[in-house]
């Protein structure tokens, strides 16, 4: 295979995410990057730059940024129904056992989701996908979890699958069968854990749907022995392993998920420096979810110091969904990061970069600008990459390049 660039980004800085770079973000100051195949194949300044064969195609950067492409590493944006008019109840002052008699809560999407075909979750999730890939993203993370029941599992996987094909974007997918207990199974959630792992699982797996597995480990979900059977499942089928953790209390389920080799867990508002520990030995990402924190309105921070002094990489994601973090924007939720949890603008952007792929299993792949990766990038119109994270409803994006290739204009509004 020749080295020799098909294609070469010439006058861009380089937030490149490396850390062997040295420098704040990984920067290179005037500098080029060359693909092919779409890998990327070279990174120099542009005093080193050769003359070029005639048959690389040469993109004048003019002085913009190349970050690599954004990835939210935790959505649920396949699902149907419409939780706005719950939102405004809790708002009325409403309760919440009033809004489940009147047919909201998770429930409610469960029961709109199982009552929509594949098709139909997938026009359903356009727009939110949209959004995302519009602000940078190049790779997202998409978990079932309001079907609960076999058949609409799969087709929220499938719905996610299909997206993947029809958008310039990569799809990793998390089966999230564990996420609440279906009404079938009120009082029974050992046998709902039963068929979750003998039946949904597998089957998932047979159709090659699922990417990892996912729990949700919490007073009001699922608990560590019920999600452990989850993990175990998920490794005899050889899957990723996932977690929501430590969301409203402390199961310990960081712990028990590291030990189980996890990606990620995420949340962690009430994660204790045991599970840190553990973290840090499994090489576990700590995804954090702003939006969900400040959808609900919570007040206690995960600790961020703790997770920086046992130097566990913390991801940042939208956790886009209709109950608690309807937030369809990578690039509020770097903000959010920053200002409610006091993540440094670099901190957040690795959490969107690096170490986002490395929640998805794909460290070795995606997230940084060097050579052997793939040529996922963003060319953006700023000064500096620190604006990312700190100015918002404003987009100064000018390319989204995927596998060394520009894409997304098909979902530019003009
Ligand atoms: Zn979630």
């Amino acid at each position: 295979m020749s080295n020799r660039p098909e294609r070469i980004w010439t006058n861009v800085n380089l937030a490149t995410l490396d850390a062997d770079v040295g420098e704040p973000y990984g920067a290179r100051i005037d500098c080029a990057v060359g693909v092919r195949d779409g890998r990327i194949v070279a990174v120099a300044p542009m005093e080193d730059i050769a003359i070029l064969p005639s048959s690389t195609e040469v993109i004048d950067g003019e002085g913009g940024w190349l970050t690599p492409g954004l990835i939210d590493a935790h959505t649920h944006l396949v699902f149907a129904g419409n939780r706005a008019r719950e939102f405004e109840l809790r708002l009325q002052g409403v309760g919440y056992e009033e809004i489940a008699r009147q047919g909201g809560g998770i429930l409610s999407t469960v029961k709109a989701t199982r009552a929509a075909g594949v098709e139909e979750l997938v026009e359903l999730a356009r727009p939110r996908l949209e959004a995302l890939l519009r602000e940078g993203v190049t790779g997202v993370e998409i978990k079932s979890g309001y079907g609960l029941d076999l058949e609409s599992e799969l087709n929220m996987l499938r719905a996610a699958r299909a997206l993947g094909e029809r958008y310039p974007v990569r799809v990793s997918t998390s089966l999230l069968a564990a996420h609440a207990l279906p009404p079938e199974f009120e009082g029974e959630p050992d046998a709902y854990i039963d068929r979750v792992c003998d039946e949904i699982i597998p089957a998932a797996v047979a159709e090659g749907l699922a990417d990892a597995v996912d729990v949700f480990c919490e007073t009001i979900a699922f608990s560590p022995a019920q999600c452990e059977r989850v993990f175990q499942a998920a490794q005899a089928h050889g899957l990723g392993i996932r977690a929501h953790v430590e969301q409203l209390s402390n199961q310990h389920g960081a712990e028990l998920a590291a030990r189980y080799g996890a990606w990620s867990v995420d949340h962690l508002e009430w994660l204790d420096e045991a599970g840190i520990e553990a973290m840090a030995q499994a090489g576990t990402v700590a995804t954090l979810l702003p939006g969900a924190f400040y959808f609900l309105h919570e007040t206690r921070v995960p600790p961020i110091d703790l997770l920086r002094r046992h130097r566990v990489p913390m991801a940042v994601a939208t956790d886009l969904n209709p109950g608690s973090s309807p937030l369809a924007s990578l690039r509020l939720a770097m903000n959010m990061a920053c200002t409610l949890f006091r993540l440094t603008p670099e901190e957040a952007l690795a959490g969107v970069t690096r170490h986002a792929a490395r929640a998805l299993g794909q460290g070795r792949e995606l997230g940084q600008i060097k050579v052997g990766m793939h040529a996922d990038m963003v060319l953006w119109d700023i000064e500096h990459p620190a604006e990312l994270a700190y100015q918002f409803g404003v987009n100064p994006i000018k390319q989204r390049i995927i596998g060394g290739r520009i894409v997304g204009k098909e979902v530019r509004n003009v």
